[in-house]
């Protein structure tokens, strides 16, 4: 059975008690005349009106007239019938002026009237009505406690139907009735003394000083209220004062909600508070702060907060609602909960709930300065927001400062350098600087095996060589270009999207697969393109951003500056290479010009002294070549000195270098070979050569050259390159000499002299 509903059957049955009890004493105990107990009504009617509601609670005079006509009358009935009825006509009399009739009216009138006509009964029953005078003021002293009881206990009952535990109301009624029957114990002496005496006409002077006495309470009663409202007052404007340094100075959203519900509690001692607050996505769920004792959980609020709507619209004064009318009670028992939202005219923050007990809180000024507390609550938390946006305004703008200023660096630093690996490691280590990748790598397509090479990294010290050594077929990665992952210019390719197979070594496999969108798994992967000429050179690829996110479009905007850096270096590189090429490249042929055959030379007999190997150096001279010029013409001869230099380059080894040393007369360094190979591999050029058919467009023929071949071996036949190269050239003579068309070693050069001499 609800407490309302327990409260309304008590009521009820005082009422119907009191009733019953009326028709039964007018029935059986109207004793004294029908004039008397009109006169005793009268004066009760005046009794009641002098009811003080204070500080103290409610304090009534009836006694004044109920005990003298208990005492006088010696009948329970008596008191009953003009408490009753004195006490209801004042009741409706108010009902009327108010326009309010209710069953509290009654109620009120029936407790009144049952609580004297109780203490009565303990009169009558301990005193006789001839008793002597002394027990007759004992009995006195036994009806005003047995009405201060009886008091006492109807209003406990009442509390207790109306849910209310606290008995602090209770004790103060009491100490208010308490002092008033003290101060108009000596009136009802006189009372009694002056009706027996003079009549009702003494009595009713004898009532009069009732007045005064009651006029004097009044007053003491309105000084304690004023007193108390200029407390009021003084705490409202304290709180006011402090409140300005404290809610505008608080810093996050905790921390200014606390100070705000520490605010409210001096206003009015807090019960329990909840607060939600939202982000200024309305979608998002808000986030709910407790203060004092909040009985229902933070989903419970935020489903109420939600279904209300309340981040669409807030209230902007202070709704109130009391004990069981609140809408959602966060404490026990009874309170009043005040309902605000904290907002700006242009952005709701969130809602207040408070409860208090204190009914100090209904008033409008309190209610006022609870709406100005929130408001400041409300701008103070603007202001924050503001200031953490500016803040991450700064903060980006200083970032976007610094990438510029690294992304300039590494320009700068690329200038004149030609190292790819140097220069992308470079970027790479810049990258993850700037942009916040624990691990960058850049690889590179090598076209002949169509795949990918890791060549230089940020971030992989470790396992570096293990993963560069792992070339990547081209198709793995290309299948990421696609349009589905398509960022910018670049791929993001979520871990949910990968197969095992695609990315096999540097994904780990101790994952769950459930992140969020915005989160960075760490299987996730950002691929940059490196574009030339519309083709896929290389690619950038990141990883373990410290930030945890999935990069920005900004971020990745940024990083495609870095990458469009390397293709830059790796462009600039490319064609420094080509211009190396070029000025070590003889100027009609495809063989190396004499300047590289002599730095080549030096080169190589430098490595002799770190390895000791023995390397080769032949000389080679054109049979007869005066001769096809002399009869074809100099373009001819051209022609076949070019045809002559492919067909040795590309039946030399990878290491052997050719190189026209000057006219129709070629150098070979043949490194890492000993005479005996020597000889071979010239004889085989030398082969190759007479074999082969320079067909000549221009003279509708083919020819056939031969070639005669002079070797020298380093450091047997000589230890500098001048040297070599003359003993080279010797054998190059003698070999013309024995007939052309054939090799001749040093070696054979020394037999010859032999033989000559
Ligand atoms: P030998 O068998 O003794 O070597 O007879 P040879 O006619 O080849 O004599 P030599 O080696 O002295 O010939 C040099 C000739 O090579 C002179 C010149 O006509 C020719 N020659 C040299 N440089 C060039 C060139 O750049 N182009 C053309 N077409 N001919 C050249
Ligand atoms: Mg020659
Ligand atoms: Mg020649």
């Amino acid at each position: 059975m609800s407490r309302s509903t327990l409260h309304r059957i008590y009521e009820t049955a005082t009422v119907v008690v009191a009733v019953a009890l009326l028709l039964w004493a007018i029935a059986t105990s109207a004793r004294p005349a029908l004039p008397e107990i009109a006169f005793f009504m009268a004066l009760l009617l005046v009794a009641s009106f002098l009811r003080i509601e204070g500080a103290e609670g409610s304090i009534g005079f009836e006694a004044a007239v109920a005990f003298p006509a208990i005492v006088l009358f010696h009948d329970p009935g008596v008191a009953f019938l003009a408490v009753f009825a004195g006490s209801l006509l004042h009741g409706l009399y108010l009902a009327g002026a108010y326009k309010r009739l209710t069953l509290t009216v009654f109620y009120d009138t029936a407790q009144l009237a049952l609580s004297y006509y109780v203490a009565a009964l303990l009169y009558t029953s301990a005193v006789a009505r001839s008793a002597p005078m002394m027990a007759k003021i004992s009995g006195y002293i036994l009806l005003v406690v047995g009405y201060l009881v009886i008091h006492a206990l109807f209003e406990s009952l009442r509390h207790y139907c109306l849910g209310d535990e606290d008995l602090v109301d209770l004790r103060r009624a009491l100490l208010g009735q308490g002092k008033a029957l003290l101060l108009i114990t000596p009136i009802v002496a006189v009372e009694i003394v002056t009706y027996n005496t003079n009549g009702p006409v003494g009595f009713a002077v004898a009532f009069l000083p009732l007045l005064l006495v009651a006029h004097a309470m009044r007053n003491v009663s309105d000084a304690g209220k004023q007193n108390a409202d200029l407390v009021r007052r003084n705490r409202e404007l304290s709180i006011l004062t402090e409140s300005a340094t404290q809610i505008l100075s608080a810093e996050g959203d905790q921390e200014t909600l606390r100070r705000l519900t520490g605010l409210l509690s001096s206003l009015a001692k807090m019960k329990a508070c909840a607060v939600v607050t939202w982000e200024t996505n309305p979608d998002a769920p808000g986030t709910v702060y407790r203060f004092g004792e909040c009985l229902p959980t933070d989903q419970e609020i935020l489903r109420w907060v939600e279904a209300a709507g309340f981040a669409q619209s807030a209230p902007s004064r202070a709704f109130v609602f009391q004990n069981e009318l609140r809408r959602f009670p966060l404490a026990s028992g009874r309170a009043i909960q005040v309902l605000i939202g904290i907002q700006t005219p242009e952005v709701i923050y969130g809602i207040l709930l408070f409860e208090t007990e204190d009914p100090g809180i209904l008033k409008t000024g309190s209610l006022n300065l609870l709406t100005l507390l929130v408001n400041q609550t409300a701008l103070s938390l603007q202001d924050q927001l503001l200031r953490r946006e500016m803040h991450e305004k700064t903060h980006q703008l200083e970032s976007q400062a610094a990438t510029m200023s690294t992304i300039l660096e590494v320009s700068d630093g690329l200038i004149g350098s030609f190292d790819v690996d140097a220069m992308l490691t470079r970027i790479a280590q810049a990258v993850q600087r700037a942009l916040g990748f624990e691990v960058v790598v850049f690889a590179l397509h090598d076209p002949k095996r169509d795949e990918f090479v890791r060549r230089a990294h940020a971030g992989l010290d470790d396992v570096w060589e293990e993963v560069q050594k792992k070339h990547v077929s081209s198709s793995e990665i290309t299948t990421f270009f696609n349009q589905d992952f398509r960022l910018s210019s670049s791929f993001f390719v979520p871990h949910t999207a990968l197969r095992q197979s695609e990315h096999g070594f540097f994904v780990r496999h101790d994952e769950e697969l459930t992140t969020r969108p915005e989160e960075w798994h760490e299987n996730d992967m950002l691929l940059v393109p490196l574009m030339s000429a519309e083709q896929v050179i290389g690619y950038l690829s990141v990883r373990e951003p410290h930030d945890r996110r999935v990069p920005t479009i900004e971020k990745v905007q940024t990083l495609e500056i870095f990458a469009n850096q390397a293709v830059q270096a790796l462009q600039s590189a490319r064609q420094y290479d080509e211009i190396k090429r070029l000025t070590h490249i003889d100027a009609l042929t495809p063989a190396y010009n004499h300047r590289y055959f002599q730095e080549a030379l030096a080169k190589e007999i430098h490595r002799h002294y770190r390895l000791q190997h023995e390397f080769a150096l032949a000389m080679l001279d054109i049979d007869d070549f005066k001769q096809i010029n002399d009869t074809f013409g100099h373009p001819v001869g051209d022609q076949i000195l070019t045809g002559l230099v492919q067909e040795l380059t590309t039946n030399a080894r990878d290491i052997d270098i050719v190189a026209r040393y000057g006219g129709e007369e070629f150098a070979i360094i043949f490194p890492e070979t000993p005479s005996t190979s020597a000889r071979d591999a010239a004889n085989r050029l030398r082969d190759v050569i007479e074999r082969r058919d320079f067909v000549l467009a221009q003279i509708s023929r083919t020819l056939h050259i031969t070639v005669s071949i002079g070797v020298a071996v380093y450091p047997a036949d000589g230890t500098t390159g001048a040297e070599l190269i003359a003993r080279a050239d010797a054998a190059l003579y003698h070999a013309k000499k024995c007939g052309k068309n054939r090799v001749c070693l040093c070696a054979d050069l020394a037999e010859g002299m032999t033989g000559l001499a």
